[in-house]
């Protein structure tokens, strides 16, 4: 069972702030961000990859509810679903990162410079 799978079954202890009947979101244990959550579906898909359209858009109600409920929909927050290995997925579970609180860094990416992801 994978680490995310033993979060929902409470298994393992997590900091939940918002849970319903298919979703769950709790606080990451190692935050980038004064509010950084992570939001998941309670049954398991590898990642974005797989999950049906009608989970993500019952998600998109679970997440919009969350960022009113913890204050920063007004003033802005990020979606980050990291894929694979290349995209630095390392729980194999799907997770919305849901980052704010701050003005977050890399803001449109026009502090990156592109030659930096080659
Ligand atoms: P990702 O790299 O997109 O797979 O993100 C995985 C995230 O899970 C990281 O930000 C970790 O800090 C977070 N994480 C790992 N274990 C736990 C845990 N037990 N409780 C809360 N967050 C966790």
């Amino acid at each position: 069972m994978c680490l995310f799978c033993k979060i929902v079954n409470k298994e393992i202890p997590a900091n939940i702030e918002k849970e319903s009947e298919d979703f769950l979101a709790f606080h990451d244990i190692n935050p980038k961000a004064p509010v950084h959550l992570l939001v998941i579906p309670k049954q398991h898909f590898d990642s974005f990859n797989d999950v049906p359209p009608e989970v993500m858009a019952a998600m998109t109600t679970f997440i919009q509810e969350l960022v009113d409920h913890v204050d920063i929909k007004a003033s802005g927050y990020r979606l980050i679903s990291n894929i694979g290995e290349n995209g630095g997925q390392e729980v194999k579970h799907l997770h919305w990162h849901v980052l704010g609180g701050t003005k977050l860094r890399f803001g449109h990416f026009t502090d990156a410079d592109p030659k930096d992801f080659l």
